[in-house]
Formats: C-alpha cells, sequence, structure tokens
C-alpha cells in the first residue's frame, strides 16, 4: 500500500521506525512486543458483580478492567447499561485492584464525564465509523481503543483511525473483534489473517476480541491463544462471575475459572513467538 492521498499515511509503518508504543496508564503499555491482557464484563451491573470480576480477573494476571456503562444493543429494549452510577463502581473496584479501566464511549456528549472515570475510551463496532465521534476523541488526551466495525475491510479501519491520528491523538490501539460473513455458526467470523496482515503493514498496536469474534465462551480460549500465535499485541476478553445471570452477552463470557485456565495457557503460546505477558520477567537471553 502506498500513501497516496485517501489512503492511510500515519497509521502505516515507516520502514525502520520503532514499534508505536500506547500508554494504556501510566505503568501500562501495548505494542512494544509484550502482551497485554484486558478483562471483565460486557456490562457494569452491580458493585459486586464487578468487584467478583475483578477480584478474579486480577488474580488471573490481568492487565487492565473493561466494563461498559453506555452498551449498544441491537434492541431498544435490552439493557442499555448503567451510566455515571456505573462509571462510578467501575472506579472503584479499579482503585481497589490497580487496574486501569476501558469503558465504551457511544457519544460526543458523553465524553466530558467519560474523562472523570475512564483511562482508555474504547469505540465500539457500531461506531467506528462515526466520524463526529472520532474527531471528538482525537482532540482528548486519552488513549483510544478503536474496535473493527462489523462489516469494515481493513482498508476502511486504517481510514477510521487516521482520522483520530489526523486530528492529534496518536494514542490509538486497533482491536479486531469479529467481522460479519455468510457464516452464522459463530457470532461473527475473527479475522487472524486481517491482524497478521496489519501487523506487517501498521504500526498502531492490534489487540484480538474473541469474546464479540466467536459469541461462545468454549471458543474464547482457543482464539486466544491463536490472536497470540498470529502477532497480536494484546487480547480483550469477557468476563462474569455468574454467565448465566449476565444481562448482556452471558453466553461469551469467561467463568473466573475459565479466564485463569486461559492465563495459565498463555505463556507457551508467547514464548514460541518471542513475546511475554507484559510486566513478566523477560527471558534471559545468552551471553547478556
Ligand atoms: C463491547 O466490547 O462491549 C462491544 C459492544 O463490542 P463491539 O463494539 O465489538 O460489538
Ligand atoms: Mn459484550
Amino acid at each position: 500500500m502506498t500513501a497516496e492521498v485517501g489512503q492511510p499515511q500515519r497509521a502505516l509503518k515507516v520502514a525502520g521506525a520503532p514499534p508505536h508504543r500506547v500508554h494504556l496508564s501510566s505503568d501500562l503499555h501495548v505494542g512494544a512486543g509484550e502482551f497485554v491482557v484486558i478483562a471483565g464484563p460486557c456490562a457494569v451491573e452491580s458493585a459486586e458483580q464487578v468487584d467478583r470480576a475483578a477480584t478474579a480477573v486480577r488474580a488471573g494476571g490481568a492487565h487492565a478492567l473493561r466494563g461498559g456503562v453506555f452498551k449498544p444493543r441491537t434492541s431498544p429494549y435490552s439493557f442499555q447499561g448503567m451510566g455515571e452510577p456505573g462509571l462510578k463502581i467501575l472506579a472503584h473496584a479499579a482503585k481497589r485492584h490497580r487496574m486501569p479501566i476501558v469503558s465504551e464511549v457511544m457519544d460526543a456528549s458523553q465524553l466530558p464525564l467519560m474523562l472523570d472515570y475512564v483511562d482508555v475510551l474504547q469505540i465500539g463496532a457500531r461506531n467506528m465509523q462515526n466520524f463526529s465521534l472520532l474527531r471528538a476523541v482525537s482532540k482528548v488526551d486519552r488513549p483510544v481503543l478503536l474496535k473493527r466495525g462489523l462489516a469494515a475491510t481493513l482498508e476502511e479501519w486504517l481510514l477510521a483511525a487516521e482520522y483520530i491520528l489526523d486530528g492529534g491523538n496518536t494514542q490509538v490501539v486497533l482491536c479486531e473483534r469479529g467481522i460479519r460473513t455468510f457464516e452464522p455458526a459463530l457470532r461473527n467470523t475473527l479475522d487472524l489473517g486481517g491482524v497478521a496482515w496489519l501487523k506487517q503493514r501498521c504500526k498502531l498496536p492490534i489487540l484480538v476480541d474473541p469474546s464479540h469474534a466467536t459469541g461462545e465462551s468454549t471458543l474464547v480460549t482457543p482464539m486466544v491463544l491463536a490472536a497470540a500465535a498470529a502477532g497480536a499485541d494484546g487480547v480483550m476478553v469477557e468476563v462474569h462471575p455468574h454467565p448465566e445471570n449476565a444481562l448482556c452477552d452471558g453466553h461469551q463470557a469467561l467463568t473466573p475459572e475459565m479466564f485463569q485456565d486461559m492465563m495459565k495457557l498463555l505463556p507457551a503460546v508467547l514464548k514460541a513467538v518471542g513475546k511475554t505477558l507484559f510486566g513478566a520477567p523477560q527471558p534471559l537471553r545468552v551471553g547478556a
């Protein structure tokens, strides 16, 4: 891909440039060879639910806590999220468990509130081409996790990232969350080929969300391992203390036990591709 007018320019890798490191908080960054794990419930439902989820994911080794308080639901009659009371719950749990917060902003009008509580602003799949929202987050001093749209090409996704970069915010992380294809067996089709393709061309860190990509909790761990092998810089997974009672996306939520089992399997795959979990001791180099 050449840097012609209308094509992504800033997101593309400059030959010889170092990897683009994005700070998710003062002591957590992504994109420099270490693998980051973001975990937590789809939606904030109660203080107890978030605290149990945060306790479990922190114990398992997660680096950041996710949880939605503004939920983009297909049906207007589904649970829409708790709004500001949910942000207070998240902030309390994040402080108690010492993890930064990732949460979705659905509209530019929510930004002032979100900036009071959230470390990383998520832009969801349905808003990937909400250009006024992309412009709005381009003007704030906060990292942005930009999910791939349900029907977006890789090029369209990069151009959406370009809106944020062009406005002056270079703290952008991409997140592949599956695309809609002709295959109905899974919720979406996880495009790991696209992840590997982007890793060769783009300097932005790339995460994978196998929860929304598969829609099925038993498929999450295998796809986390595959994402690590494909070169992703990290994953974001949904974890609920009681998936059967979840108000949103319970079918794809890992239980605390499943999350902890997943985390035990990750280091071997990361080692095979020359990476470690963020914060894990670096392997000794012979002769170093
Ligand atoms: C989410 O992560 O909570 C979410 C709604 O994901 P997506 O935008 O990928 O559907
Ligand atoms: Mn969800």
